[in-house]
């Protein structure tokens, strides 16, 4: 299907989106990768007047380190990130992930910031951001504000953006020694969104036990679901076979699933343990590396 009329902006600075974004509220959105704004638009799901380009904005897709994070800029395609050598030596989490969001012609124009900014509880970054403490930068008239990934989703499609906010990063502390990460996802064919999946990222202490761990869910909930009785039982422990099956019977309690074409939402929850039992082994091999 083809689209409604829309008016097209084409800012070249960040405070000329925002002013544009002041100027037309709600009826106007933001346009960076388009691969879920624009095939809403042509299910008719989304009709802003005005659609606000960010792609010429310069110095706006990066992946660096710096001041003790991982920095992702606001236009940062999905395959940059996959590409980087500092993601691959320190987030394989973040590979994980990767590999498995929709497919490599997706991916090449699909932006990270994009993928939380949409709020969509079945894209598979913000359970990641998640598990890793991450922090979204927002730009708007007011200046610039650091908002906490668990306090960005509020609900379905909605986050903590205000109306003329953009995100321009999103900051990752920088894993401590003795830290792995896995991400585990199962979907009904390559390149489709998440039954369920679930992120875990773990740090060990000196002993081998488990000093932090942060666990998220994909597509149980109505935003991603942080798994806290999970991640709480684990500190201390071992992470040896039978704490990490008690975790992720603790994760699966937690997941809130509702019943879809998907499956049945017991299913899912089945699905939810054996995934969390799968990331955090996975995650507790690479933090013994
Ligand atoms: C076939 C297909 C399969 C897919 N499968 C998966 C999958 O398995 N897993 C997955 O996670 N995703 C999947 N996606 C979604 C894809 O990753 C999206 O493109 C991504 O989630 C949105 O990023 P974008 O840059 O394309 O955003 P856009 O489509 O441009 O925008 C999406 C929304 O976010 C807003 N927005 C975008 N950037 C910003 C910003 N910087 N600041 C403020 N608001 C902003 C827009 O206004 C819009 O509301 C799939 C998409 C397709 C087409």
């Amino acid at each position: 299907m083809i689209p409604p009329p829309f008016e097209y902006l084409r800012p070249t600075s960040i405070a000329e989106a925002i002013s544009f974004l002041q100027q037309y509220g709600d009826e106007a959105k933001i346009l960076s990768g388009g691969q879920s704004l624009i095939p809403m638009m042509k299910l008719r799901l989304a009709r802003p007047a005005y659609l606000i380009d960010i792609n010429r904005i310069a110095g706006l897709s990066y992946v660096k380190e710096d001041d003790g994070h991982l920095k992702i800029g606001g236009l940062t395609r999905e395959a940059e990130l996959e590409d980087s050598p500092i993601v691959h030596a320190k987030f394989p989490i973040l590979i994980d992930t990767e590999h498995v969001i929709a497919d490599p012609q997706v991916r090449n124009l699909a932006t990270v910031a994009g993928n939380l900014a949409h709020g969509d509880p079945a894209n598979d970054h913000p359970a990641t951001m998640m598990a890793l403490g991450a922090k979204v930068v927002a730009t708007g008239s007011k200046g610039e504000r650091v908002i906490p990934v668990d306090d960005f989703f509020v609900s379905v499609f909605t986050t903590a953006l205000q109306p003329d906010e953009i995100v321009t990063e999103i900051r990752i502390p920088l894993p401590p020694p003795r830290s792995g990460g896995a991400y585990f996802k199962l979907e009904r064919k390559v390149g489709d969104f998440a039954t369920a999946a679930v992120a875990a990222q773990v740090t060990l202490d000196a002993d081998g036990n488990c000093r932090q761990a942060g666990i998220a869910l994909t597509n149980v909930g109505p935003t991603p679901v942080r798994a806290k009785n999970a991640e709480a039982f684990l500190r201390g422990k071992k992470l040896d076979d039978a704490n990490i099956r008690q975790a992720a019977q603790l994760a699966a309690d937690e997941a809130q699933p509702s019943s879809d074409l998907r499956g049945p939402a017991e299913y899912k929850k089945g699905l939810v343990k054996e995934l969390a039992a799968r990331a955090l082994t996975r995650a507790a091999e690479r933090a013994s590396k």
